[in-house]
């Protein structure tokens, strides 16, 4: 058991008014939670304080080489008064995993769950409740050392912030367009594609950019060797539903892997689906949209859950999908699993804790 020391704040911030008008990471609670860790003596005063700027020296390693991580998950306050966090464990073990791949020290992961359990308690009552809305957990890592040497640097900072969000679906689910990049690429195997870390972002936004320009709305990556095999979407893993099977890429080293992508698996089996994780190649989606067998075709990601595609274009060929509409699984896996987030359906799974 923990018991984090918190500090209150004695100037508490005025809530947002307007739970509808709320959008994504743009307003922050009174408290946060920080760590730091020293080579030698671990990961020490864990606590919890208000919200403030950081002061770090200009020569802290994170600006310079990108020694960072970072998380993402959300708390759900459900109409029976209740607070639900979705699979925390899921986030702390890769937490764990990125931070093997950037050389951060790893985190238990008994602390990584009660450290935002702690905040997310703190804040509590920041909780927007308005339907969709949520409360984003967002856990990152940076390197403190105060040093332009390229090595791991031994000493960390570990904080979480908090910030209410908006409904990501003001109007019910909507189908996008999604940019398939034929020209960057956001991570090949042997990188840090697995890893959630701001540099895979960095990577990303000339291809962003560029698919905006063209009107879609986000980007779907190639594999970085052949630029043919589908990868995944910006900040989603991605799905399709071909002839009747579920198919998605297989985790490859390249592509993040998700919690939602997880639980869309599980829940896609539990209906007695065929899930099939394998290499898809953009020819096998050209072919199967040409004679109709591409039914469905979605994204997931903590912050739309589902997000149904009805357009992917790839140089000339644009594939409208499902006639630019939602499909019934992507409809059907959006309700269930934002039922379980709050706390709405049976959670047959064990897949939220309460406060
Ligand atoms: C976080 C993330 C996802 C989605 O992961 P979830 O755990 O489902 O939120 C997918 N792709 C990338 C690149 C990500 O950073």
């Amino acid at each position: 058991m923990y018991n984090f020391p918190v500090t209150k704040t004695t100037n508490p911030k005025a809530r947002p008014q307007d739970e509808s008008k709320l959008a994504f990471g743009k307003v922050f609670t009174d408290h946060m939670f920080i760590m730091n860790y020293t080579e030698g003596k671990g990961w020490h005063d864990a606590r919890i304080e208000p919200y403030r700027k950081l002061e770090l020296d200009p020569s802290a390693m994170v600006f310079h080489y990108g020694q960072e991580m970072f998380e993402g998950l959300k708390a759900y306050k459900g109409k029976d008064g209740k607070t639900r966090l979705f699979r925390p464990e899921m986030n702390a073990k890769r937490t764990n995993d990125t931070n093997k791949r950037l050389c951060i020290p790893e985190l238990p992961v008994e602390l990584f769950v009660e450290a935002c359990k702690a905040v997310v308690k703190v804040d509590e009552d920041w909780i927007p409740t308005a339907p969709g809305t949520s409360l984003y957990i967002r856990p990152f890592i940076i390197a403190t050392d105060e040093f332009l040497g390229v090595a791991p640097s031994s000493t960390y900072l570990f904080i979480i912030i908090l910030s209410p969000s908006g409904a990501y679906y003001a109007s019910g689910l909507a189908p996008v367009g999604i940019w398939i990049e034929d020209d960057y690429v956001r991570a090949v195997k042997g990188g840090m594609g697995f890893a959630k870390t701001g540099g895979n972002y960095a990577a990303s936004l000339a291809a962003q950019v560029k698919a905006h320009d063209e009107g879609y709305s986000q980007v779907l990556w190639l594999d970085g060797v052949e630029r043919k095999y589908i990868e995944e979407v910006g900040a989603m893993n991605i799905f399709f539903k071909i002839d009747g099977k579920i198919v998605t890429p297989m985790l490859n080293g390249s592509i993040l892997p998700g919690i939602t992508r997880n639980s869309v698996i599980e829940v896609c089996k539990s209906w007695g689906y065929e899930v099939e994780e394998r290499r898809i190649s953009v020819e096998e989606l050209l072919d199967a949209q040409k004679s109709g067998k591409l039914e469905e075709c979605f994204g997931t990601g903590t912050a739309a859950v589902i997000s149904p595609v009805g357009k992917l274009r790839y140089k000339d060929d644009v594939m409208l999908i499902n006639n630019n509409t939602i499909g019934e699984v992507s409809q059907k896996l959006y309700d269930t699993i934002t039922g379980i987030q709050w706390g709405e359906c049976e959670d047959k799974f064990n897949w939220t804790i309460t406060l």
